[in-house]
């Protein structure tokens, strides 16, 4: 047996494919993306006519990881590793017989039915699934672009720690106390999902990472204020989860202020229509746009960018085009409610676009999208978070359990969940990571003298 034939035998089914097999097929389905929504789509797919010669169903990502952007809170907080959060695409491929190309998306041709790849290369589809998933909105206010901090990767997680332990040191040695205030005050932009519980994770790596280090706190305490345009925090869902978090939020020691914008930030000051806050950092979560690829697509796009889909989830004038997760703009076909951008309905997508996809190839009919939302998970604090299942809302440390044992279930690698489980168990027992980590590479370079 040759080394590449024993690989494959390891691998449980990996196989290559040629391009010019690709090409061959009599239905090439081309996934973008393969996040949240663009696997699920894939392994459904791969369930339905994975036996099929004449399909070929390709999936295309940037990185050969999927990210699992939920755990993210728990690496900025000092519990685990980035390492823990992804999950190489590959494994998802073992034992399914769709196939992985390395590649950034340049351009995608609707009309010839072809999309362009960074690398010169370019791949013809009969079916394609746009699923490359949203970055950070962040509108054009005076020093918003330039001071704000984002969160959406793992590299953002260990920034979060960086910056909030270079405000405490920078606290530690100013001498004048509201210039000291500016420094403790941490202020978030945005009420929705993220803005919460990046909120929250500010509060918790302070208190229960950092604390130790800065007994100072106990007098000069830090200030989380949580800036949100809308009403209600989290306006997505329903309005007593909305009214539970902010309980929570508060009993948490965070202030909220609901109707409230953003209108300009500077070096020391982030201007509000409800008054000025003296602070130095800014983390910036208020809303999500389309990635430029799916912007430039000359179709109909939602006001965030995001492609407008039909009941079937399909640009209405490409039938054979579906998209799913957060470049779709969708609503349930039942309720008329709109599609959340969410993993859990990113995932549901995927699903129900990999089965009426393998519908349409076997002349089977086709059903509308309806979303059946299983429930709302936030953490929220050290011990706390909510939890919304059926009909059931929990608070406090049931909320906390709920949430990492959810998680830790969901992710599909069992090296993931032991070095997740480890991890949070070790920072329960000797404590969170309070160690700077530059991750910039060639930030520590200088010239040569
Ligand atoms: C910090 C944070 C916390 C969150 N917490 C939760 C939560 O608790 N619960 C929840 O339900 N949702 C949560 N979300 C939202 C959730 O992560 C998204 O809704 C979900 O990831 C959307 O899935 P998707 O498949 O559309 O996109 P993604 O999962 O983002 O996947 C998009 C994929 O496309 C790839 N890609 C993008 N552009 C290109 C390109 N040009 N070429 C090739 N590949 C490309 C990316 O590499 C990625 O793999 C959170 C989001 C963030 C940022």
């Amino acid at each position: 047996m040759t080394v590449g034939a024993r690989i494959d035998l390891l691998s449980k089914g990996h196989r290559s494919q040629t391009e010019e097999e690709y090409r061959k097929a009599s239905y090439k389905i081309l996934i973008l993306g393969a996040g949240f929504g663009g696997i699920q789509a894939a392994i459904e797919l791969d369930k339905h006519l994975g036996k099929r010669q004449d399909v070929s169903i390709l999936v295309v990502d940037r990185d050969n990881t999927q990210l699992f952007q939920p755990l993210l809170w728990t690496v900025a907080s000092g519990k685990n590793c980035p390492d823990d959060t992804t999950v190489p695409i590959r494994k998802f491929q073992k034992g399914r017989s769709f196939h992985v190309m390395h590649s950034a998306v340049k351009h995608i041709d609707l009309q010839n039915q072809v999309v362009y790849f960074d690398n010169g290369e370019d791949r013809p589809f009969d079916f394609l699934v746009i699923a490359l998933g949203s970055v950070t909105a962040i509108p054009d206010l005076p020093g918003l672009r330039e001071r704000a901090l984002l969160f959406r990767s793992p590299a953002d997680a260990i920034e979060l720690r960086n910056k909030v332990i270079d405000a405490l040191e920078m606290a530690h040695k100013e001498q004048d106390p509201e210039a000291r205030k500016s420094w403790l005050t941490f202020v978030v932009g945005g009420g929705g999902d993220t803005g919460i519980e990046l909120a929250a994770t500010l509060k918790e790596y302070i208190y229960a990472g950092l604390f130790a280090e800065y007994p100072w706190l106990e007098n000069e305490p830090a200030r989380i204020v949580l800036v949100s345009r809308s009403s209600r925090l989290v306006p997505q869902s329903r309005p007593h989860i909305s009214k539970t978090v902010q309980e929570v939020l508060e009993h948490e020691g965070i202030e909220v202020m609901n109707n409230t914008s953003v209108e300009a930030v500077t070096e020391d000051e982030v201007k509000t229509s409800a008054g000025t806050i003296k602070a130095r950092t800014l983390f910036w979560a208020a809303g999500i746009t389309a990635p430029k690829v799916v912007k430039d697509l000359p179709v109909e796009h939602a006001r965030n960018g995001s492609l407008i889909v039909d009941k079937f989830l399909r640009i209405p004038q490409y039938p054979n085009v579906f998209v799913v997760g957060d470049s779709a703009w969708a609503f349930d076909a039942r309720t008329n409610d709109p599609i959340p951008p969410t993993a859990q309905a990113a995932e549901h997508m995927g699903r129900y676009v990999g089965r009426t996809i393998s519908s349409l190839i076997q002349n089977r009919s086709i059903k509308p999208f309806v979303f059946k939302p299983l429930g709302h998970l936030a953490l929220l604090g050290q011990r706390t978070g909510v939890a919304e299942v059926g009909p059931l809302t929990f608070t406090g440390i049931p909320a906390w359990f709920i949430w990492h044992s959810y998680y830790l279930i969901h992710i599909p690698s069992w090296q993931n969940r032991i070095y997740l489980f480890t991890h949070w168990l070790l920072s329960l027992i000797l404590g969170r990571e309070t160690g700077q980590l530059r991750l910039s590479p060639g930030v520590l370079k200088e010239g040569i003298q």
